[in-house]
């Protein structure tokens, strides 16, 4: 377990496969990315669980799904990491990206930054309190660890358009809320 100013991060890494852990390094940090788990009472056991189950996909599996992220928040703040920071996870792999992204995060943002995954409760996809907390402290840490901005916090919706996280994508003043606590942690002299 990591102990960062208070906020515990558990390691649980997930094997090394085609489908969730490539194993491939990441070119640099240049961003953050939020996203809703999509599953209502998910645990974030459950999350890791489930990125490494993808992993054992067969080649005579009707589709092959690609997903996983770094961290995952799960419903009472607890942090699990499943992939290194220094490695790619498939978080925001899509068929075109908007022009901010491809302006600040180059042509593949997976490449360039790291995913967290937030737990929700049910199908609004509002989060709880603690779960914001969590990742609002997560989020203050990696900024400090990777000399970036508050601008270089995005959604998942800001780099494809997709609507996740449900909530921030559907309410922008949740967003920027949320923006805010992330800004009110104080540095945490990393
Ligand atoms: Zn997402």
């Amino acid at each position: 377990m990591k102990v960062e100013n208070g906020m515990q991060i558990e390691q649980r890494f997930i094997s090394i496969n085609k489908f969730s852990r490539p194993g491939v390094l990441l070119e640099g940090v240049r961003g953050i990315v939020v996203h809703w788990v999509d599953g209502a009472g998910q645990s974030a056991q459950n999350v890791v669980d489930y990125f490494e189950i993808l992993g054992k996909q067969g080649q005579l599996a009707p589709y092959e799904s690609f997903a996983s992220a770094h961290f995952v928040v799960g419903l009472y703040g607890e942090i699990l990491q499943c992939i290194p920071e220094n490695e790619m996870a498939y978080h925001v792999g899509a068929s075109a990206y908007t022009t901010i992204a491809r302006k600040k995060l180059g042509s593949y943002p997976n490449n360039s930054t790291l995913g967290i995954e937030f737990c929700h409760p049910d199908r609004t996809g509002v989060f709880r309190a603690e779960t914001l907390c969590a990742a609002a402290w997560l989020i203050r840490a990696l900024l400090g660890r990777y000399k970036l901005a508050y601008g270089d916090i995005y959604r998942h919706f800001d780099i494809t358009g997709k609507i996740c996280p449900k909530y921030f994508a559907e309410n922008e003043d949740a967003w920027r809320e949320f923006l805010h606590q992330c800004r009110a942690i104080e540095n945490s002299g990393e």
